[in-house]
């Protein structure tokens, strides 16, 4: 019942680094169709399906408009990297801190690598940004990426942030052979960061 296989992906992730937990505030960017959403409603028990466990709440946004999923907000049809789009989510938010921000954020390729890699490397690098204002200590954080010359430089910059930092190629996704994700769970937190 996942809108596209790409929801094992993040079920397999998961599985692995607990990224997600009952009673968790959750952030996709880049979630159209929906199944990524999907698995953090379950996760985080945003829907109240876990009748004794915290009630979690997912805040999902794409380009695209796409349908709603039960237990989240959806916000279709708008650009995560435009200034507009993130005041809507904070001011969703409504101060709430966030403990897990997934990105599975695809630049639309024009076929020029070094353009390609480029473009997904600076959604990767708003997406960080985005996360370090409004996350929880210890929350985590998991980005797509390509395999390519940027990304170990993009690991470092994670590194200085998160306690722990993965890069993990799930099993689902071995038809798309450049597609790797960074699993960083553990955020420092920005007063700590700040005070090194
Ligand atoms: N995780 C989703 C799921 O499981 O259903 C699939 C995501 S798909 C691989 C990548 C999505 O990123 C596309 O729907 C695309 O529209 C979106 N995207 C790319 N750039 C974006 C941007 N700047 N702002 C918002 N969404 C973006």
């Amino acid at each position: 019942n996942y809108r596209c296989r790409s929801a094992f992906k993040l079920l397999e992730i998961d599985e692995k680094y607990n990224i997600i937990q009952p009673g968790d505030c959750v952030i996709d960017c880049g979630a159209a169709p929906g199944s990524w959403t999907q698995v953090a409603v379950e996760k985080c028990n945003a829907n109240g399906r876990m009748e004794k466990k915290p009630k979690g709440a997912v805040f999902s946004m794409d380009l695209l408009h796409f349908h709603s999923v039960p237990g989240a907000t959806i916000f279709g049809g708008m650009d995560f990297t435009k200034e507009e789009s993130k005041q809507q989510l904070i001011k969703a938010l409504n101060g709430r801190k966030v403990n897990c921000v997934l990105s599975d954020m695809a630049p639309n390729a024009t076929g020029v690598r070094i353009l390609d890699q480029e473009s997904i490397v600076n959604l990767c690098y708003d997406v960080l940004r985005f996360a370090l204002v409004m996350s929880a200590p210890q929350a985590n954080l998991v980005v797509k990426v390509w395999d390519n010359g940027d990304v170990p430089r993009m690991e470092k910059d994670i590194q200085r942030f998160y306690e722990k930092v993965k890069r993990v190629k799930p099993r689902s996704s071995r038809d798309d052979s450049a597609e790797q994700f960074f699993v960083a769970r553990g955020f420092k937190g920005l007063e700590n960061i700040m005070n090194e």
